[in-house]
C-alpha cells in the first residue's frame, strides 16, 4: 500500500554536492581544517571561509518597508518593474529585435522546471549537456521525461558536431526539441561558448526547426560572474537570427547574482520572432506559476530593482572584488592541476 501516487519516484534525493560537503566536514574533523579544501557548495564564500552576503544587497533589503515585504506580488508573472528591470539587466547594452516576455520564478530552478514541464509531454525527451548540474536530470525524471545528452567538448572546444547529431536524433524521433545550454560560465566546468560557437548553435537549431518546434533553454545562472562583464551579453544578439520555429527561454537567477540564494528570485525570459508565440508561452507559464507557487517574493523582486538601478554602481564594485577572488582561485586550481598532470575540462571563467 502507498499513500503517494503509483508512479512516484521513491528513490531518496542523493545530491552529490551535499554528500561531498559531508565528507569534507568529516575530513576536516579527522585531518584538521587546514588540510582540507572544501570548495564544493554552489555558493560564494569569502576568504574567511564564510558565506558572502553583499552589503549593497542586504542593506537595501533591510530598508524595504514591512508592508512591501508583507504584500503579495503584483501578478503571477511578477511585478512589472521587476520584469522590466530583468530585461534592462540582461539586454541593456545589446540590440535584441525579438518579441519577449518575463515570468518571475523562484530562482533559476523555477524557470528550468517551468520550461521542461510546459514545453514537453511526459514520455518525451529533453536534451542535456553530458556534464551538467544534476538537478536537470532530477527535474526531468520527476516529470516523467526521458533524457539524452550531448558531448560538451571536442579538443577543448564546444562539441558542435555532437550537438548537431543529438539534436537531430531527438528531432527525428519526436519532432520537437527542448535543449539545455548552460552558458556562459557553465557549471561545473567554467566553459563559455565563443561567438562562433553560438552562431553554430543557432544555425543547428534553425535547421532542426524545419522539422518541428525547438526551444533553447539557456541557463545563465552564473553569467554575472563572467570575467568579461562588458561584453558578456553580446552572444545573445545571435538570438536575433532564430527562425520563427525556434524559441529561447533564458533562465535567470538572482541567487548567484545577488548572493541571495534563500530569497528565491529568478525569471524565465521568453524570446521568439512572433509576439503571438510569446503570448501563448506566457499564458501557459503563468498558469503553471499560479498552480505551483502562486507568486514570487515581493520584497525580493523590489530588492533586485533597487540594487540594480539606484545602487548599481556600488553593487557592481562589491561584486567585482569577488570576481577577482574567483579569478585567483581558479588560476591556482588550473596551475596546480597542470603541475601534477591532472586532466581538467577547458576552463574559461
Ligand atoms: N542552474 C545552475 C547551473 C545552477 O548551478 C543553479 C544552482 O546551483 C541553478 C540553475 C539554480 O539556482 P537557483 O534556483 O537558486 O536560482
Amino acid at each position: 500500500m502507498s499513500f503517494v501516487k503509483e508512479n512516484a519516484n521513491l528513490v531518496k534525493i542523493e545530491d552529490t554536492v551535499f554528500k561531498i560537503v559531508k565528507l569534507a566536514k568529516k575530513a576536516k574533523e579527522q585531518y584538521g581544517p587546514d588540510a582540507v579544501v572544501d570548495a564544493t557548495i554552489g555558493s560564494l564564500y569569502g576568504e574567511d571561509g564564510t558565506l558572502v552576503a553583499y552589503n549593497t544587497v542586504f542593506d537595501t533589503l533591510n530598508g524595504i518597508s514591512s508592508r512591501t515585504k508583507a504584500a503579495y506580488a503584483g501578478s503571477f508573472t511578477g511585478n512589472d518593474n521587476y520584469r522590466e528591470q530583468v530585461c534592462n539587466w540582461l539586454f541593456g547594452d545589446i540590440h535584441l529585435n525579438l518579441a519577449k516576455t518575463v515570468i518571475a520564478t523562484p530562482g533559476g530552478t523555477g524557470a528550468v522546471n517551468m520550461t521542461m514541464t510546459c514545453c514537453l509531454q511526459p514520455g518525451q525527451t529533453v536534451l542535456l549537456p553530458e556534464v551538467a548540474w544534476g538537478s536537470y536530470k532530477l527535474m526531468a525524471q520527476e516529470y516523467g521525461l526521458q533524457t539524452k545528452t550531448y558531448s560538451l567538448f571536442e579538443n577543448d572546444a564546444f562539441h558542435l558536431n555532437d550537438f548537431r547529431l543529438q539534436c537531430k536524433e531527438v528531432m527525428d524521433a519526436q519532432h520537437k526539441l527542448v535543449v539545455v545550454i548552460n552558458d556562459p560560465c557553465h557549471n561545473p566546468t567554467g566553459y563559455s561558448l565563443t561567438g562562433e560557437e553560438w552562431e553554430g548553435v543557432i544555425s543547428i537549431l534553425n535547421e532542426c526547426g524545419k522539422q518541428g518546434p525547438v526551444i533553447l533553454l539557456n541557463d545563465i545562472a552564473y553569467l554575472d560572474y563572467s570575467y568579461n562583464l562588458n561584453t558578456v551579453h553580446k552572444y545573445m544578439e545571435n538570438f536575433n537570427n532564430i527562425s520563427d520555429r525556434v524559441a529561447v527561454v533564458i533562465a535567470f537567477s538572482c541567487s548567484k547574482t545577488l548572493t541571495s540564494y534563500g530569497l528565491r528570485i529568478g525569471a524565465a525570459v521568453v524570446l521568439a520572432q512572433h509576439q503571438q508565440d510569446v503570448d501563448t508561452m506566457e499564458t501557459v507559464f503563468e498558469k503553471m506559476a499560479r498552480c505551483a507557487w502562486s507568486n514570487i517574493n515581493n520584497s525580493g523582486m523590489e530588492n533586485f530593482v533597487q540594487v540594480t538601478t539606484t545602487h548599481r554602481e556600488q553593487f557592481e564594485k562589491e561584486k567585482a572584488v569577488y570576481i577577482d577572488y574567483l579569478k585567483k582561485r581558479s588560476s591556482i586550481l588550473v596551475e596546480e592541476a597542470r603541475q601534477c598532470g591532472l586532466p581538467i575540462y577547458p576552463y574559461k571563467e
